[in-house]
């Protein structure tokens, strides 16, 4: 029997690089597509030699044309950190909503189940704590992060509507704040500022007070959470991440205690709609699922502390 056929888009991507891993792994043809805008062929480089692994560049906001049978679609193709969707807001906007109907044409043409990868940034900045599946959100649509929330919230409404009209057989995973290995050095999120700066010696810039909570999710565990969805029958969004919550501030001390740097904290300004909590509740993924985070934070930091230390010293070299 021929293996099974997977099109995972943003699959050079730090997220989509590892189900690409995950699902070569487990006996599947992989199809990773990405125009590279945030994307890195680095983090797929070592699959290229794979039989099984084909590359596309594509943007996936115009058509999609993939040859052949497709049992999966994966649609990870998308800015997402904060600065990302501040300097691409156009593109966050198009790939979230042209992009998703495309990926959903796809999958509906192929007869393939379609996977969305949304966020918890649909929650905005909540006023229920933690997140439950059945909240609604607290989004600003006209804010700097609006571009984001709202593209990912329509994101959803498409899927569900493939799903009712077309009958196409759809998962939406809420994906909380994740990190390990091949995040982008400079992509302006928490952890890859704090481990950079730690690393180079430099301070380590806490937004605001550094009050706000995040809870952090190691990207195996994320990846396990998203295999079982997918060959689950659970049709509407299930969150997926780390309970685990903690001020950005104790966030930054830990780091700088992982990576033993002398680093001092330093206080810059809250970005705009910067949300003060954020926790997941994952009641129903271990009731569906059978799901829940086994990586130790600190586990989960040192892995990552590795692949930081080996891109700044290449960086170095090649500079
Ligand atoms: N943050 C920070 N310093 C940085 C980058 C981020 O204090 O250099 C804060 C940011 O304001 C937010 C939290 O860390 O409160 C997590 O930010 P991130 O961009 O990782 O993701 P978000 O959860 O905001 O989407």
């Amino acid at each position: 029997m021929s293996k099974p056929r997977v099109l995972i888009t943003g699959g050079a991507g730090f997220l989509g690089s590892h189900l690409c891993d995950r699902f070569l792994a487990d006996g599947y043809e992989v199809i990773c597509m990405d125009n590279l805008v945030t994307g890195d062929l680095r983090n797929v480089e070592h699959l290229f030699s794979e039989p099984d692994f084909h590359y596309h560049h594509q943007d996936v906001t115009e058509f999609i044309h993939v040859p052949g049978r497709l049992d999966a679609v994966l649609h990870f193709a998308s800015p997402a950190s904060p600065i990302d969707y501040l300097e691409l807001p156009i593109q966050t906007l198009k790939v979230g909503s042209l992009g998703t109907h495309k990926a959903l044409g796809l999958a509906h043409a192929k007869g393939a189940r379609f996977l969305l990868a949304s966020t918890s940034e649909c929650y905005g900045d909540p006023l229920v704590h933690p997140q439950k599946e059945d909240y609604w959100g607290n989004v600003n649509p006209v804010g700097p992060r609006g571009v984001y929330d709202e593209a990912k919230r329509f994101a959803e409404a498409m899927t569900m509507a493939y799903h009712r009209c077309h009958k196409v057989e759809t998962r939406i995973v809420r994906i909380f704040n994740t990190y390990g290995p091949r995040m982008r050095l400079n992509d302006g999120r928490a952890l890859p500022a704090f481990m950079s700066q730690a690393l180079r010696g430099e301070d380590l810039t806490v937004f605001g007070d550094g009050s706000q909570t995040r809870s952090f999710c190691y990207v195996d565990d994320l990846i396990e959470g998203i295999w079982r969805l997918l060959h689950s029958d659970e049709v509407m969004p299930v969150n997926i991440g780390n309970p685990s919550e903690m001020t950005i501030r104790q966030f930054a001390e830990q780091v700088l205690a992982i990576t033993g740097s002398k680093s001092q904290l330093t206080f810059k300004e809250l970005p705009q709609d910067d949300p003060k909590v954020r926790q997941p509740d994952i009641t129903k993924a271990r009731a569906t699922l059978n799901w829940e985070p086994r990586v130790e934070l600190e586990v989960g930091l040192r892995k990552t502390l590795e692949y930081f230390k080996e891109r700044i010293e290449l960086k170095e070299t090649v500079r």
